[in-house]
């Protein structure tokens, strides 16, 4: 209950509404704890009401404890029910954070100008962009399964081997200690196809001197991981070792550079001007980062014209990369906690280009 008090104190003290609606399902998860939930209703006065579909009711009952749990039946209108509920409430001004632009109609129609509809998506992203200690503790879980995961990606990886395969090694690794599922689909991206910064797997096989780059996470109750090394199956050559030598040090310097209080593209200008002070600016593709928490992509964002600044609490990627048409790509990226004077890596793999010497 928690983290609806924090909600409605943004809300109702910050902004003046006296409802709020949630649809979005990370949001949903974040607030009820459970998946499943199709709304969220928290009026200013009031109980605060989950709504659920028929299949999800039973286990709402059990897991939605602090809620009042309303079914909502297949042939019912679910925005005029939301739209009543917060009438009977006395809902004038009610925050929604999303939904898709029919079901927007449909609410609006519903509240028949009785309540004033305002669409606020950032203001739960500003909650959720602080991780309370609970979180924190099962991101911690989350990077510790995902280096297991690199940890086999560095025993398995082989020439000969095909990209699914690893990524299969490496799932499976994750799985079987308690991972749920993977945070996004598993990339090992080898050879000229490491220079697609979102190359996924194919059933390429992995040549001797190949660049790989291996992106991936594991899931810890609904918590994401995110993390990429990239390796060369053999013998690294001149080039490629130069290219990870300016990722490495732009990752670096970024890590050090992320701290609360700092601008996000602040650090992302620590790690851009290394790389183009290489000369290899116009091959940094992507931004530098991105929060990671219920969703591997959320807010705050690490990019040249990010609006964000650090704070303590955040967890995000920093992972600077460097891709080369034709020839291949290198990027290095860890998850990280801000804290007041540093970052803390959540994950731990060795950095190393050359596979034998991991
Ligand atoms: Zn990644
Ligand atoms: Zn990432």
């Amino acid at each position: 209950m928690q983290r609806i008090t924090a909600l409605k104190e943004i809300a109702f003290q910050r902004h003046s509404f006296d409802g709020f609606a949630v649809f979005n399902w990370a949001n949903l998860l974040y607030f009820s704890g459970f998946p499943g939930a199709s709304a969220l209703l928290v009026p200013r006065d009031g109980e605060c009401t989950i709504y659920v579909y028929g299949v999800n009711y039973e286990q709402a009952k059990t897991e939605g404890k602090s809620f009042s749990v309303e079914l909502v039946r297949r042939d019912e209108n679910f925005m005029a029910k939301i739209a009543e509920k917060a009438v009977d409430c006395g809902v004038k001004r009610l925050a929604v954070d999303a939904l898709g632009v029919e079901s927007r109609r449909s609410l609006a129609r519903a509240t028949r100008g009785r309540v004033k509809l305002t669409f606020k998506g950032g203001l739960v992203a500003e909650l959720r962009k602080i991780k309370d200690p609970a979180e924190i503790e099962l991101m911690k879980k989350a990077a510790e399964l995902t280096n297991l995961g690199m940890k086999t990606a560095y025993e398995v990886l082989s020439p000969g081997m095909r990209e699914f395969e690893v990524a299969a090694e490496i799932e499976y690794a994750m799985r079987k200690r308690g991972s749920g599922g993977t945070a996004f689909d598993t990339a090992v991206s080898s050879g000229s196809r490491s220079a697609f910064p979102h190359g996924g797997c194919t059933d390429r096989e992995i040549r001797e001197g190949d660049l790989v780059v291996v992106d991936f996470g594991a899931v810890y109750k609904d918590y994401r991981c995110d993390m990429t090394r990239t390796l060369v199956a053999g013998k690294p050559m001149e080039k490629q070792k130069r290219i990870y030598g300016v990722v490495k040090r732009a990752q670096e310097a970024a890590f050090d550079a992320a701290k609360a209080g700092v601008k996000a593209r602040d650090v992302d200008g620590t790690a851009r001007r290394i790389i183009e002070d290489a000369g290899f600016g116009e091959f940094f593709v992507h931004g530098l980062g991105h929060g990671v928490g219920l969703e591997v992509h959320e807010p705050p964002v690490l990019n040249a014209v990010s609006k964000d600044t650090l704070a303590v609490g955040n967890v995000v990627t920093v992972e600077p990369g460097v891709y080369l048409p034709g020839f291949g790509g290198v990027r290095i990226e860890d998850t990280v906690l801000v804290g007041k004077d540093g970052a803390e890596k959540l994950t731990k793999a060795p950095y190393s280009l050359a596979l034998n010497d991991v």
